[in-house]
């Protein structure tokens, strides 16, 4: 498992600022989260790394004929704001567990369970949840449900979080 959270994108929905707890300046609260590419399809289509990478579904890749990386997101409903916060990540899907999938589909649907490339840093470095998703969805790319997690990600996914709580985890990502 990789850990590039450097290279994590944050983007406004929302014009719309709070002071932040760490410095005290205005920040803009931000409700998309990009997470990055995952190096084992990016090195194999900068030809860093040999390997072959066949294209399922958008944004969904089965790599070396073994592992599928699907891009999924992520939502945690905003429980005092017209919006949620949207987590665009990744998920690695095991061979067992895509050959069980395909096996059992009418066409319509293929849900498979994966697990994120990345953990969510507000939830804990060591955490990679474990996530289901429908690989043939008609969004852009997959709406993940969440399976298994840390007990504050599983918390805040059934409960939502406060805009208050926002705040906090963009402060804190801001300053980390
Ligand atoms: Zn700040």
């Amino acid at each position: 498992m990789q850990n590039h959270l450097d290279h994590l994108i944050i983007t406004m929905r929302d014009n719309q600022k709070f002071i932040c707890r760490r410095c005290g300046k205005p920040h803009q609260l931000e409700t998309v989260m990009e997470f990055p590419l995952p190096d084992d399809i990016s090195d194999i289509t900068s030809g860093r790394k040999p390997g072959e990478l066949k294209t399922l579904f958008k944004q969904s890749y089965l790599i070396d004929g073994k592992y599928i990386l699907t891009k999924c997101a992520l939502h945690i409903n905003i429980v005092d704001l017209p919006d949620e916060l949207e987590l665009q990540t990744w998920i690695r899907i095991e061979r067992a567990e895509a050959k069980r999938a395909y096996g059992n589909t009418d066409g319509e649907e293929i849900i498979v369970t994966g697990k994120l490339v990345y953990p969510i840093p507000f939830y804990g470095m060591s955490d990679y949840p474990v996530v289901k998703v429908d690989l043939v969805a008609e969004e852009v790319y997959p709406v993940g449900k969440l399976i298994f997690s840390s007990e504050a990600f599983r918390r805040d996914w059934h409960d939502g979080i406060t805009t208050a709580r926002l705040q906090e985890i963009l402060s804190d990502l801001h300053h980390a």
